[in-house]
């Protein structure tokens, strides 16, 4: 049997590979640092498991609304009111099981076989994936190190054509935790004035997770891209739900019916009772996730300076997300080699740059949701690998 040229386009996500190859390996009784998967290392804080539990109990089994349960979209709505006075009308956001699902809806929502549509190297590697299933030219846009891997706009303007359908946009970024500049996101939007039929997917999927006094600047506060951006964000990262599979998006109110066509489509409905957790975390105590930032904002700064002390690495300050992409060029070995070396030799599983594209070579991506002392273990461990590795 021959699958279609549309799954043949489909790539994968790497983190879950290694992260099944770090199964096998504990499973032989090796002990493994895991810094590959994006995942808060946080359990989900209690009152929202009460909630879900509660929502269960109370016989919340059945379907519900395939764009989501009223309450919850109206929660969203009201905290874009509360975080960046924007009014967001309820009918317009959809629940989605994750984020993910938000991508493949609007990727094949603009990507005809004709069209174009550019996106992040280094990036999340499901959009290029996305992209190639939909039939559409992925045309990929560089991050570079020297702009602490912000979108510099002139590069992705540089590369919209006539036939550009789609811009996707991600911050903070995920592989390299670097969070847009404003002046370039000003600079940008001045420039996709000039293409009103660009639609923009910005995937805020980070969006709680930022340091340094920083605080996020979604794009939905734009006024002049507002009719054609989608809001990418949900529960997974920002509230340590990874596993319950909760997202939401944000359309334009001439897109949300077709949106919600996917939806019945595909899941037909989010599960109540993990809805009920999502609505006790918006509503609830954010203590617990301020927390976290806290913690993370202290393993960032550990994490960085023991890359940067260690031979032939150096690496950026990432101000937001969980993950920091230090450069291995005076090495001297490309970046897969390096993440099978220090699997195999170190027990350290961490993802080679060139599984988030092509002007990921010469990089790695950690990510530290991970506890303190482990990323001290896995920094010596390196430290030792990396001065072997020169001598
Ligand atoms: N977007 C980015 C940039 C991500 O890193 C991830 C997850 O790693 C997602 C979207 C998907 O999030 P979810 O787990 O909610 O589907």
């Amino acid at each position: 049997m021959r699958v279609s040229k549309r799954v043949m386009g489909l790539g994968t996500e790497s983190a879950f590979e290694v992260l099944a190859r770090v199964g096998q390996l504990e499973k032989q009784g090796r002990n493994i640092i895991n810094l590959s998967i994006g995942q808060p290392d946080f359990k989900t804080s209690e009152n929202i498991v009460e909630a879900a539990v509660k929502a269960l109990r109370d016989g919340m089994h059945g379907y519900t609304p395939a764009p989501g349960i009223k309450a919850l979209r109206e929660a969203v709505s009201e905290k874009y009111l509360l975080e960046h006075q924007i009014s967001v009308d309820p009918n317009n956001v959809l629940i989605t099981p994750g984020g993910k699902p938000v991508i493949f809806f609007v990727v094949l929502m603009f990507g005809d076989d004709d069209s174009e549509i550019l996106y992040p190297d280094p990036g999340f590697p499901i959009y290029e994936s996305v992209i190639n299933c939909s039939g559409a030219r992925a045309i990929s846009y560089p991050l570079s190190e020297r702009e602490g891997f912000s979108i510099t706009a002139d590069e992705i303007l540089d590369r919209i054509t006539s036939k550009t359908k789609l811009l996707i946009l991600n911050s903070p970024h995920n592989p390299t935790g670097a969070v847009s500049s404003k002046k370039e996101i000003k600079k940008l939007i001045a420039g996709l004035i000039n293409y009103p039929n660009i639609g923009i997917l910005s995937d805020e999927i980070y969006s709680k997770i930022y340091f340094d006094n920083l605080t996020h600047a979604s794009l939905i506060q734009f006024p002049e891209i507002r009719e054609r951006t989608i809001i990418l964000d949900g529960w997974s990262k920002s509230y340590a739900m990874t596993g319950w599979r909760l997202g939401y998006s944000i359309w334009p109110k001439t897109l949300i019916e077709n949106a919600t066509r996917f939806a019945i489509n595909t899941h037909s409905c989010v599960n109540g009772f993990v809805q009920m957790a999502g609505l006790e975390a918006l509503n609830g105590s954010q203590d617990y996730l301020k927390n976290m930032i806290v913690t993370f904002r202290k393993r960032r700064d550990v994490i960085v300076n023991g890359l940067n002390s260690i031979r032939n690495i150096s690496c950026v300050n990432p101000k937001g997300a969980f993950y920091v992409f230090p450069n291995i060029r005076k090495t001297c070995k490309n970046s897969l080699a390096l993440q099978d070396d220090l699997l195999n030799q170190e027990g350290i599983a961490l993802l080679a740059g060139s599984s988030f594209g092509s002007k990921g070579e010469g990089y790695l991506r950690l990510s530290y949701a991970n506890s303190m002392e482990n990323i001290e273990i896995a920094l010596e461990r390196m430290k030792s690998y990396f001065d072997n590795l020169s001598k």
